[in-house]
């Protein structure tokens, strides 16, 4: 049987007609080399931010059920447009909803997940000789069946359900970048192209503001075994292969140094120190589908005394945080505060798992810089500093010297796995 090829190619890769036409040659030549390909796309360039400004003018709270309806069209848009490029390559391709495509999802609106992918259309599309085109970022809901959509970068997870469901051995992401690097190259210019990274430690790069793949997509593709390789779609080169760990060519002590400007800071005081509090705070945000990301908390240290809880949130996710605690003022806290501007500098590597010694050197590197920490936490392969947001970039570049990640030109591997 023919080798089956998923590809997935981005929001600036399909931006304007003659990237269209460009993406529509790419999956044309892999159909040519004799695959069978499945493509998976996302909205054109700010699409879905536009679209999002649209529902923003005419409601202060749009209904998330009328806001996946208005938001799943940007995806559409691109699958029936390169499907119509395709078609004058002389090649058959059919564009499917993600609903049509079989993805099914639980019922959270704007921020569903996948349950299963029903993937009989795709196969018998396939079976047909005709290439398919799957709008991402999109499915439909297991019971009320409503359209929804998987969350901001949601494509990503929408390419490798599919690969994962037809059985594909790697999912190709075309993107803008040129594959997953050690640090974001916008901030450090001699930042290294890996040639390839572990789940784990790529999941703790997109939790900690990697942006080129969505959190959500490492993880399923751990889960389901499927391999992913991050490209560019504007050249041939080889990118980044995110694979097991047993499989990655190298393990240095550390991998990449990720950030994020877009951090908010909650802090509580006077929380009692009785058991409930915390599970009352917690219980709140997580009803109101916030996503909270460090939190420390104290035992107090005075007899009588009450902790404190600091923790942090997407900046995007304030509003609806303090909302949801707002009503808890007076009996699981006494005091909210919050600080807008927040960052985090995070590094990773599964060496660090074996080495002691690695924090104190971050530390001890943004002492140097003169960057106060606000917050610390860590897992076996990351350590992550919560700082002021204008540190940021001075912080990624200092730990990116300092734990001498820079390439030195020689690491663009050969095409590794084919
Ligand atoms: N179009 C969606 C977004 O902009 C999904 C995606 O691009 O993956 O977030
Ligand atoms: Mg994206």
């Amino acid at each position: 049987m023919r080798e089956l090829i998923v590809m997935k190619f981005g929001g600036t890769s399909v931006a304007d007609a003659e990237r269209i036409k460009r993406a529509a040659r790419r999956i044309v030549d892999k159909r040519e080399q004799g695959h069978r390909v499945v493509a998976v796309l996302s909205a054109r360039g700010k699409t879905t931010d536009e679209l999002i400004s649209m529902a923003e003018e005419v409601s202060d709270a749009p209904d998330p059920r009328e806001m996946d309806m208005l938001l799943s069209t940007g995806e559409r848009i691109s699958c029936a447009l390169c499907a119509m490029a395709i078609n004058d390559l002389g090649h058959r391709a059919i564009s499917l909803t993600g609903s049509q495509a079989g993805i099914v999802t639980d019922e959270s609106h704007t921020k569903a997940l996948i349950l299963d992918v029903r993937a009989e259309r795709i196969q018998a599309a396939l079976e047909e000789d005709s290439i398919v085109l799957v709008a991402g970022f999109q499915g439909v809901s297991e019971n009320a069946r409503n359209v929804t959509t998987l969350g901001r970068g949601g494509s990503d997870t929408s390419a490798v359900a599919v690969a994962a469901a037809l059985g594909a051995r790697e999912c190709e992401i075309y993107t803008d970048v040129a594959g997953v690097y050690s640090a974001d190259p916008r901030i450090v210019p001699d930042a290294r192209k890996l040639a390839t990274v572990s789940f784990e430690e790529m999941l703790e790069m997109a939790a900690s503001g990697a942006g080129v793949l969505q959190l959500r997509a490492v993880e399923y593709a751990r889960n389901h075994g499927v391999r992913i390789h991050c490209r560019s779609s504007f050249d041939e080169q080889p990118g980044t292969v995110v694979l097991a760990e047993g499989e990655t060519m190298e393990q240095p002590l550390i991998t990449a140094v990720t950030h994020s400007d877009k951090e908010a800071r909650i802090t509580l005081t006077g929380v009692p120190d009785a058991p409930g509090a915390a599970a009352r705070i917690f219980g709140a945000l997580a009803q109101a589908n916030v996503n909270v990301d460090m939190i420390v908390q104290n035992e107090p240290v005075s007899a009588g005394g009450q902790a404190e809880i600091s923790f942090t949130v997407p900046r995007e996710d304030l509003r609806v945080a303090r909302t949801a605690l707002e009503p808890l003022t007076g009996e699981a806290f006494a005091n909210m505060t919050t600080h807008e501007q927040m960052g985090k500098v995070s590094i990773i590597g599964a060496g660090m798992r074996s080495h002691p010694g690695v924090a104190a050197k971050v530390f001890s590197v943004l002492a140097r810089e003169g960057v106060n920490i606000d917050m610390i936490s860590t897992s076996p392969i990351k350590i992550s500093c919560v700082i002021d947001r204008d540190s940021v970039e001075l912080a990624v570049q200092a730990l990116h010297s300092a734990f001498e990640l820079a390439g030195d030109g020689t690491d663009i591997a050969e095409e590794p796995f084919k």
